[in-house]
C-alpha cells in the first residue's frame, strides 16, 4: 500500500483548505494573501499551485474574482449576488448589500425598452478609516 496522499486526495484538500481561507474572511484579499494563510496549514504549497486551485474554484463558482481594472484580482468566498464598495485611499473593498438594487434590471429595462438580464456596478470613494486621518 502506498502512504503517499494521491494527486487527486491532496487536491482536494488544497481546494478545501483554499476555500475555508475565503469563506473564512470578507476582505477580498490577493492571491498572496490566501497564499500567506494556506501555507500555515500546507507548508509546501507554492504560489503557482494557489493561483492554479483559484481558477478551479472560480471556474466551479464557488468563489469570485473580482478584478477593478488595478494589476492584480482580488478574490471573494462570497458568491451570494452583492456589489462592491473600494475606498480609492487604502484599497480596502467591502460589501454593498440593498433592496434597492433587486429590480434594477427591469426598472432599466422599462426605461431604455429593452429587456436587461445583467449589469455592473462598483462603488468608489473614502472609507471611514480614510476620512477620520
Ligand atoms: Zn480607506
Ligand atoms: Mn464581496
Amino acid at each position: 500500500m502506498n502512504s503517499e496522499p494521491s494527486i487527486k486526495h491532496r487536491m482536494t484538500r488544497q481546494k478545501r483548505v483554499i476555500l475555508d481561507v475565503l469563506k473564512g474572511t470578507d476582505t477580498h484579499p490577493t492571491a498572496d494573501w490566501v497564499y500567506e494563510k494556506v501555507k500555515k496549514k500546507i507548508p509546501n504549497i507554492s504560489l503557482g499551485t494557489v493561483y492554479r486551485n483559484l481558477n478551479i474554484l472560480k471556474s466551479q463558482g464557488e468563489i469570485l474574482e473580482l478584478n477593478f481594472g488595478k494589476g492584480f484580482s482580488r478574490f471573494d468566498g462570497n458568491v451570494s449576488y452583492h456589489y462592491h464598495f473600494t475606498c480609492e485611499h487604502c484599497g480596502r473593498i467591502r460589501d454593498v448589500e440593498s433592496p434597492m438594487f433587486e429590480h434594477l434590471n427591469e426598472e432599466v429595462g422599462r426605461n431604455i425598452g429593452h429587456k436587461v438580464s445583467r449589469h455592473r456596478l462598483e462603488f468608489y470613494g473614502e472609507c471611514t478609516d480614510c476620512a477620520t486621518q
